[in-house]
This record gives C-alpha cells, sequence and structure tokens, in this order.
C-alpha cells in the first residue's frame, strides 16, 4: 500500500467515527483524491446552499478561506467548520476591503441617478457580504448572477459588482447591456469607461463593477482559444465568466463549473470541448468525458494555487485534530472559522436574499 492510499485508509476510518456527525464539502477546484473522499462536491452556490442545510456537528470545507466562511455565516450554533488549509485564500476577495466598498458605494450614489444596490459575488470574504445585507442588496455566484441582476434591474435600480469586474461585465452582456451602461470604478475611486469606446457620462449606468479579477481565469486568452479552433474546427469553447470579455466573447458559451460539467455531459458523443478554467476540475471533465467518449482540452493548464493547497495529509490532520476536539469540545483549533455574530448576521441575510430570488421563496 502506497502512503497515500494509507492516508486515505485513514480518512476513511476517521469519516466512519465520525459518520453522519461530520460533513465534508469540496469545490469542483479541489485535488480529484479530495474530491473522492468529499460528501458533497459541487460549485460555491451548490456547496452553500447544501451545507447549510447539513445537521451535521462539524464541517470540514475542502476550498479556500471565504467558502469556509460563508459555511459558518450559514451554519448552527452547535456547529464547528474547519479548513484544512489556513492559508488557502483567494486572491480576489483579497481586492475589496469594508472601507473600500464603503466609499465606492457612497461615490457611486452620488453620481447615478437611480437607486444603487450592492450586489457580492460568492468570491468574497463575510463582512463583504455582510456589507450587501446591510445595504439591502445580495450575494450572487457565477451560476444566478443574470438572476441577481435581473432582480434588482426590474425593480428600477442599479447595482454596484463586487469583487470582479469580470464576472459583472460579462453577465451585463449577456443581458444585453449596452457598452455605456457599464462603468468601472477604479481602486483609486474613479467612475471610468469599461469599454474604449465608451464616451458616455456616469449617471446613466446599470452596473457599476469593482476593478477586482481572478489571476487564474486571467490568463486565459484569445491566442489559446484560436489555436484550439484551428486544430479542432468543430470544437465547442466553453469558459468560466471569470474569464476576461474579449475571451468570453470568443467562446461559445459561458457557465459555472456545474454548467460547464452538464453542458459536456449532455454533448452528443464524440463532440469535442475546449473548456477555459481551473485545471483540476478540467482534468477530471476530461477523465469523465472519455467514458462519455468527448474529447476535452482545456484552454490552458491553469491551476489554482490556493484550490490546490489542500492536500490528502492536511485533511488527514484536520479530521485527527477533530477527533481530540470531539473528545473535548473545550479544545480549539487554528483551523476553525468563525464570523462575528454582527456580520454573520448581514452576511446570513445577503446569502438568503440570492436564496431567496434564485429559489423564488
Ligand atoms: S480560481 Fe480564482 S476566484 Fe477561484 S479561488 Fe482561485 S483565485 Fe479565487
Amino acid at each position: 500500500m502506497s502512503d497515500e492510499q494509507a492516508l486515505l485508509r485513514e480518512i476513511l476510518e476517521l469519516k466512519k467515527y465520525f459518520g453522519k456527525r461530520l460533513l465534508i464539502p469540496a469545490h469542483h477546484y479541489q485535488r480529484s483524491e479530495i474530491v473522492e473522499v468529499a460528501d458533497l462536491v459541487g460549485d460555491s452556490y451548490k456547496l452553500a446552499v447544501d451545507s447549510g442545510k447539513s445537521d451535521a456537528d462539524y464541517i470540514v470545507f475542502c476550498g479556500v478561506r471565504f467558502m469556509a466562511e460563508g459555511a459558518s455565516v450559514l451554519a448552527q450554533e452547535y456547529q464547528r467548520v474547519l479548513l484544512p488549509e489556513t492559508t488557502a485564500v483567494c486572491p480576489m476577495a483579497e481586492m475589496i476591503t469594508y472601507e473600500k466598498a464603503d466609499r465606492a458605494l457612497s461615490l457611486i450614489r452620488e453620481t447615478c441617478d437611480r437607486a444603487v444596490v450592492p450586489v457580492v459575488y460568492m468570491n468574497a470574504h463575510a463582512d463583504m457580504k455582510a456589507f450587501c445585507g446591510e445595504y439591502g442588496g445580495a450575494v450572487c455566484t457565477s451560476s444566478n448572477a443574470r438572476k441577481i441582476l435581473d432582480h434588482y434591474f426590474a425593480q428600477g435600480k442599479s447595482v454596484f459588482f463586487f469583487p470582479d469586474q469580470y464576472l459583472g461585465i460579462n453577465t451585463g452582456i449577456q443581458m444585453g447591456l449596452h457598452t455605456h451602461e457599464m462603468k468601472k470604478m477604479t481602486r483609486d475611486f474613479r467612475i471610468v469607461p469599461v469599454f474604449h469606446d465608451d464616451t458616455s457620462t456616469h449617471e446613466a449606468a446599470r452596473i457599476y463593477v469593482w476593478d477586482g479579477f481572478c489571476p487564474v481565469h486571467q490568463r486565459f486568452s484569445l491566442t489559446q482559444i484560436e489555436a484550439l479552433r484551428e486544430e479542432y474546427p468543430d470544437i465547442t469553447i466553453i469558459v468560466h465568466p471569470e474569464v476576461h470579455s474579449s475571451v468570453a466573447a470568443a467562446a461559445d458559451l459561458t457557465g459555472s463549473t456545474e454548467q460547464i460539467f452538464a453542458a459536456v455531459r449532455g454533448g452528443a458523443p464524440g463532440t469535442v470541448w475546449g473548456i477555459g478554467t481551473e485545471y483540476n476540475f478540467v482534468h477530471r471533465i476530461a477523465l469523465e468525458g472519455a467514458r462519455w467518449n468527448k474529447i476535452v482540452i482545456p484552454l490552458e493548464r491553469n491551476l489554482c494555487p490556493n484550490m490546490d493547497k489542500t492536500t490528502v495529509s492536511s485533511l488527514l490532520d484536520t479530521l485527527r485534530e477533530l477527533k481530540r476536539i470531539d473528545l473535548d469540545r473545550n479544545l480549539t483549533s487554528a483551523r476553525e472559522i468563525t464570523v462575528d455574530h454582527t456580520i454573520g448576521k448581514d452576511a446570513a441575510a445577503a446569502l438568503l436574499k440570492m436564496i431567496e430570488i434564485v429559489e423564488g421563496a
């Protein structure tokens, strides 16, 4: 038995020890060996909703910090949430703070001739979700951004969208917004056009995006798409909406990880797919695709270094630590993720608002 097999075996034994008192959610971007031992696998929306419904005593979230914070926000008081790798943070989530969002929203509200509501992408820290809850906005994910924006546009409101500019812009384009209806708030608090040919003023914009971005998805390029199209003329290119808008425009489809997976699964046998998102995930779809007689090719092998931090070894260490906590509930762990009560209350309001809009509750 290899070392890794021995570690996996111990993980399974510890899972057996905890039974239904333990939930291990894993994001699609996690390593395959983590996905294999997880109880739930999905995109950030699915994981937030399903973890929120769980009554397990312990949630060991295999992902990055903002995801574990989201689980903690929706958790009951008796539930404890742990993140195996404490340094696994999303750089995009670090690109905005409460103070910056507050200043940006005030400036936009002074400029815009409509009411402006904040909408935060799931990939943000709990205080940013709380900011949205406090100002009557909602969280969104890449699978439901359009629904959330539709909801506020139908009320005649404009939206301050953060931290990812590209999810905001790509969704706006998909909704048929004109170039002058999308503006960007720079990090030095200037409202500027998103598109170079836009010379309009700022009052009538529908979306004001913060200029955050995902460093992993920004590495996908038009050149990669062109090269794949040349080699496979019938290829369908599908990319995650965090890519640059020129890359999204050149693709055939955009979608969240769940939507990408569903598109490939639903495609006809023999089809060829070029995928622009994180490589751990694309690699797994490629293996699945081969079973369904479909060819799946990454635009480029872009791993998210933070998602990739969680290993079998760090997961096992977390479960060992959890067993000690289980035997003595007074013990604490550096891996435990807690959110301040006031922040948690407002963040939960913004998360629940998203679920209410999406599920039509
Ligand atoms: S893929 Fe991008 S957005 Fe997702 S966790 Fe990594 S850096 Fe953050």
